[in-house]
């Protein structure tokens, strides 16, 4: 019998977007082109002409015909409302035409350019954008679109939080938190709302934000909710081919045959330094190994004072540095769920390092042989909305490393499987435990 913890901690969310996404027409299950319009069709009815139909987890590559809806498809289909399709990633969206024209897009509009902002506008055979924004070009979208009021914003924390609640969830940690978020928690604590109330949220904002979040903690910060450290980016993501790797990638993007290093050595190692300063931790994202040893590395000859540091997603980390996490008191902060969805990209995008992807039983077994419990070494969580807070999914991938009902061969690197109950444990909240 698998003990199931009534009391679930999901390590790393983006409450915001979590709401926001709650609040849009859901594309996650949607299997074909066709039967997003049809979606989009049916949401438009009855809403104001100027109402935005937005529409959210598109995994267009699984679709029957494996291709993005065009801007006058999608047009159709809304009515002529603002409307737009987003990729589950977040690095394409498909816009229709009365959305593309709010944004500026047209046939003379250059993709932009320059570092961190470079994208792709698709055009067709005669130079007019498709609708299909990649990378970098969604920014002429999302800039586009009206700002949240506070009151919006406040309402969407609140739908997240609620959503969290119902499924067991009595902790969350917001990663890249806004200045916004702090204070919407609070009023919604104050105001007595049960979800908000019973599920502790830790933040942590861009590092660029930590000492502005620091001076204002005092006027949002609750028994349940604080300021728990910085936040900054270590390298790009799987499916973009922007992960920073050991080894080159077989089919590597043109320039990078390792993947993005977001910073120098140099520069991770003063983020740490900074933060420490003012006496918090850093959680870093990296899901290259080589991203995972860079941040081991600057918090290695950095020896910061303050516990808690972390290293978001280590979707790959090298056998050498797996013991480094213990050594070091790094939190290993997972979401093997992500396996699940990615199996065919993991395939496709690294054959050559599919033995180190998700290395939960080492690193479940470094802690042990280091005299932590797993739980204090290794926290998962799902990174919502990039997928749903599912902590069955959780512990689906970490004990069976392929989908249900998938065969037995198709599990990613079955070695480094950890039991179900090994699973929970990572999920388990020491929040109010002792029921305070
Ligand atoms: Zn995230």
């Amino acid at each position: 019998m698998i003990s199931i913890p009534s009391r679930l901690r999901d390590a790393h969310v983006h409450l915001y977007a979590y709401g926001l996404e709650l609040s849009c027409v859901g594309m996650a299950s949607c299997a074909s082109a066709e039967e997003c319009l049809h979606r989009i069709a049916a949401a438009a009815e009855g809403r104001a002409p100027g109402e935005w139909i937005a529409c959210t987890g598109a995994r267009v590559e699984g679709w029957r015909e494996a291709r993005w809806p065009t801007a006058r498809e999608i047009d159709d289909a809304a009515g002529g409302r603002l409307c737009f399709v987003r990729s589950f990633d977040l690095h394409a969206v498909a816009a229709g035409a009365a959305a593309l024209r709010l944004a500026g897009v047209e046939a003379a509009t250059p993709d932009p350019a320059g570092p961190g902002k470079e994208g792709v506008i698709a055009r067709d055979a005669s130079g007019d954008p498709t609708g299909l924004l990649l990378e970098g070009a969604c920014e002429l979208l999302w800039r586009a679109m009206p700002q949240p009021t506070p009151q919006e914003f406040k309402e969407r924390v609140r739908a997240a939080l609620r959503d969290f609640r119902r499924r067991g969830f009595v902790e969350v940690h917001d990663m890249l938190s806004q200045r916004l978020l702090g204070p919407s928690i609070a009023a919604l604590i104050d105001e007595g709302d049960e979800a908000a109330l019973g599920v502790r949220v830790w933040l942590y904002p861009a590092l660029d934000d930590v000492a502005w979040t620091l001076e204002h903690e005092e006027s949002f910060a609750r028994d349940t909710l604080r300021l728990a450290g910085g936040k900054i980016f270590l390298d790009g993501t799987l499916n973009s081919r922007t992960a920073w790797m050991l080894a080159p990638y077989p089919e590597p993007l043109p320039g990078l045959p390792h993947g993005k290093a977001m910073h120098g050595e140099e520069a991770i190692e003063a983020a740490v330094r900074r933060c420490d300063a003012l006496g918090l931790p850093l959680a870093m994202h990296a899901i290259g190994d080589a991203a995972v040893r860079a941040g081991l590395g600057a918090i290695e000859r950095a020896s910061p004072d303050t516990a808690g540091f972390r290293i978001e997603h280590c979707q790959f980390v090298d056998e050498a540095d797996v013991p480094r996490f213990a050594d070091l008191g790094v939190i290993a902060s997972l979401q093997p769920c992500h396996l699940l969805p990615d199996i065919e990209a993991l395939r496709r995008r690294t054959p050559h390092r599919m033995g180190r992807a998700f290395p939960l039983r080492d690193l479940l077994d470094a802690a042990r042989a280091a005299g932590l419990e797993p739980q204090d070494a290794v926290w998962f969580g799902s990174d919502a909305p990039v997928v749903e807070p599912d902590p069955a999914d959780n512990a689906q991938a970490a004990a069976h490393r392929r989908r249900g009902g998938m065969p037995a061969e198709d599990a990613i690197a079955p070695e480094q499987a950890i039991t179900e109950a090994e699973a929970w444990a990572c999920m388990r909240s020491e929040a109010w435990e002792a029921g305070g």
